[in-house]
């Protein structure tokens, strides 16, 4: 039995791959099956979005598939960027890289006092070809900081401080994040249902 892991982010990709190693069933990209989905993500809750990117991809492969969406959300700018993380500050679509996103979001917070308290919230989609579903979310907890520490992780990562660790989840080992990032709590709470599926 194989298991699509339907993203295409090489970050988001690497993650999975760990938190799911020890399941003992196969993990497939939509890279290696040759496709190309195309999911218009105009959801306007977490939950839609990855259900519909979980459920697009299951019927397209015919295999059971997980999807997630997450974002960043910053209680300064009441919850932005949110569900639109990924397309933070580029309003006409041209995408803008992780570096030059991390600038936008530090340039709109200048003007409110410090700490710029934030969370990253995960909504995991795991859905079968014949459009049964699971959804779970994971939230992790932190602030914003005005300088990028460390170099691993992608996205926010540089400026996502955990303030009882004093590292930036840029700063953490993957296995460190993997222990108490949003998307690690979203799986754990799916772990059952997939042991269901791949291990009865
Ligand atoms: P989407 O789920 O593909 O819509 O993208 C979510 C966006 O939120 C990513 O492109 C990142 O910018 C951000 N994001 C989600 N999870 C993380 C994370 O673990 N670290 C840093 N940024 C994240």
């Amino acid at each position: 039995m194989k298991l699509l892991i339907a993203t295409n982010n090489p970050g988001k990709l690497a993650e999975f791959q760990e938190l799911l190693a020890d399941l003992g069933v196969e993990l497939v990209t939509p890279a290696q099956l040759g496709l190309d989905l195309d999911v218009v993500e105009d959801g306007v809750t977490y939950a839609e979005n990855a259900a519909k990117k979980a459920l697009a991809f299951a019927q397209a492969s015919g295999l059971i598939s997980l999807a997630d969406d997450s974002g960043l959300e910053v209680d300064a700018l009441d919850g932005a960027p949110g569900l639109y993380s990924a397309r933070y500050g580029s309003p006409d679509g041209t995408k803008l890289s992780d570096g030059e996103r991390r600038k936008y979001l530090l340039s709109k917070l200048q003007s409110f006092p410090r700490p710029w308290t934030a969370r990253f919230h995960a909504t995991i989609a795991i859905a079968a070809p014949n459009h049964q579903l699971q959804i779970t979310h994971g939230i992790c907890e932190g602030e914003i900081i005005p300088e990028e520490r460390g170099t691993g992780g992608f996205g926010y990562d540089p400026i996502f401080l955990l303030p009882e660790l004093g590292k930036t989840m840029a700063e953490l080992s993957m296995d460190e994040k993997n222990r108490l990032s949003h998307r690690a709590r979203a799986v754990m709470k799916a772990r059952g249902m997939l042991i269901k599926i791949f291990a009865p």
